[in-house]
């Protein structure tokens, strides 16, 4: 049977449309399950290391050895090497953290990938494709090509990026989330595997998050064409994978990447990032989403930096000396989370006292 042929046989063919997640859960949960029994985190790409250096060698050459940031945050000059891969950085304590939280976040990964992506992503897409059928009857069975295809893209994007939005902004704002999503910014410095640096029961609420707005775009199309976009769906994955490989890399490195302002007020350059990762009280809770700057630009969230400005990484001097360690990293939610607990029950305790 072909990838794109996802109609069914029923007589008037809308009966039953099965999205291309339903119909991809089985092939995705059979690589995770693979991915998950080697058991080796494999996903930090070459190319993508590679293209990141290149570009950073080009900012080296055109700013005449400026724009990169030294471990206090601070912009400095550089020959090329300490420009690409400066010692201070790559051997700091906050790096080799990173190295072991990542580890451990790739282990438990696959398994909330096989739990969740394989049924939140298709129970979203049919929701959907229920409710569209629900509301219009069947499926208008629309001829897709490439302007379709790249609406189906775009839309997908603007989902992704909202439930991300969305998703950042309830862990910074949110006590208990903020304890597990501390782990992230307890990075002191910025290494392209900074952006693996999340505690390792993170992993659910992301999957979900990326599981909920790719079924719902591949819901809207899956109806929109009576199916068939299987194959569509798998390049709109690929073209993410790497959209977010480089995204995900650059924003997580020391060397800053402008865009233009105007570019800037739509699409979340690497720098911006800086801005997210700084412990300075004007940039707490900025940028967060991860591709468009749409939804930060509603919501009163956007920071466009100046060129070369000062981005302190981390938690700040008050609580970074919690949050150094593997090991602090790893119970640090825990401890918070009793901590959150313990007062009200001491509050509770005093206030008793009080009365009597
Ligand atoms: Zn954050
Ligand atoms: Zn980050």
């Amino acid at each position: 049977m072909s990838l794109v042929s996802t109609h069914t046989d029923t007589a008037n063919g809308a009966d039953n449309i099965v999205g291309p997640f339903t119909q991809m859960s089985q092939t995705v949960a059979k690589f995770v399950w693979n991915t998950a029994a080697t058991n080796i985190p494999q996903d930090l790409e070459w190319e993508i290391v590679l293209l990141t250096l290149a570009i950073a060698g080009l900012l080296w050459f055109l700013r005449g050895g400026h724009g990169s940031k030294g471990v206090d945050g601070r912009v400095r000059k550089a020959g090329l090497l300490q420009f690409l891969l400066p010692k201070d950085i790559y051997t700091h304590a906050s790096a080799r953290v990173d190295v072991w939280l990542w580890v451990t976040e790739r282990i438990f990964y696959p398994f909330w990938a096989i739990a969740l992506l394989a049924t939140v992503g298709p129970a979203t897409e049919q929701s959907v494709i229920s409710v569209l059928k629900w509301l219009f009857g069947n499926s208008p069975e629309l001829h897709s090509n490439l302007a379709w295809m790249l609406l189906y893209s775009l839309v997908t994007l603007l989902c992704y990026d909202f439930v991300f939005f969305l998703t950042h902004y309830a862990m910074h704002k949110v006590p208990a989330l903020w304890a597990l999503h501390k782990i992230h910014h307890s990075a002191e410095v910025l290494t392209p595997l900074t952006r693996y640096r999340e505690h390792f029961i993170d992993g659910p609420i992301w999957v979900v998050g990326g599981a909920v707005s790719y079924g719902f775009a591949a819901g809207i199309f899956g109806f929109l064409f009576n199916g068939g976009i299987t194959e569509a769906t798998l390049l709109n994955l690929g073209f993410f994978a790497v959209l977010f490989g480089f995204n995900g890399s650059f924003r997580h490195y020391h060397v800053q990447f402008h865009y233009p302002v105007w570019l800037s007020k739509w699409l979340q350059s690497p720098v911006m990032h800086h801005v997210h990762h700084s412990y300075l009280q004007q940039h707490h809770d900025k940028n967060l989403a991860v591709f468009t700057s749409i939804w930060d630009r509603m919501f009163g969230t956007l920071y466009i930096p100046e060129v070369d400005e000062y981005t302190p990484w981390g938690l700040g001097p008050d609580s970074q000396s919690e949050h150094q360690t593997f090991w602090q990293n790893t119970t640090g939610p825990f401890r918070d989370w009793y901590k959150m607990l313990r007062p009200r029950a001491s509050r509770g305790h005093r206030s008793e006292r009080e009365q009597s």
